[in-house]
This record gives C-alpha cells, structure tokens and sequence, in this order.
C-alpha cells in the first residue's frame, strides 16, 4: 500500500492509498512521470496541467502567467513572478 504524493492544485497530497487515478499521468511538458498539477490561474480558472518536479508555469516577460498555457523547464524559465520581483526589491 502507498499513499499517492501526486500534488493536487490548492487542495495538496492525494494521498489515497493505491491510487490509480495518478499513477500514470505524464507531465504536459517533458513526458516524465507527473508529480502535480499547475496551481497557475488565468482569470479564476485554474490551469491544471500536469507537471513533473522540474518543470513550470511558462511566465510572460512581465512576470505574470501566460494566456497560452505554456510550460517549461524550471532551468529554462527566463521571466521572474511579478511576486517575487517585489519580494526581492
Ligand atoms: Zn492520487
Ligand atoms: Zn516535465
Ligand atoms: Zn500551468
């Protein structure tokens, strides 16, 4: 028996154990195994992709998430969040 650590958006662990539903989703980006589902939201809806651990919310040049729904690669993310620019200045 193992609990699923698949990540819901704004709810957290599945941790149903043996769960089938996550078991074999794949992220939308890169193919890997999927760990969880993008908590990004586009005017109240939730994007909802399914993402391996090193891949992201693809970010617009101004720091905000992109109307495309794009992912990327954590290392390939060229924009920072709005949020975090404010944190830092
Ligand atoms: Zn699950
Ligand atoms: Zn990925
Ligand atoms: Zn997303």
């Amino acid at each position: 028996m193992t609990a699923c650590t698949f990540t819901l958006a704004w709810i957290g662990e599945c941790g149903r154990e043996d769960c089938t539903v996550h078991a074999n989703l794949k992220c939308s980006c890169c193919g890997a195994p999927a760990t969880h589902e993008c908590e990004e939201t586009f005017g109240g809806n939730l994007c909802g992709a399914f993402l391996c651990g090193d891949c992201e919310h693809q970010l617009t040049a101004d720091g905000t998430n992109a109307p495309a729904l794009m992912h990327c690669r954590k290392s390939d993310q060229t924009h920072t969040p709005w949020w975090k620019r404010q944190e830092t200045a």
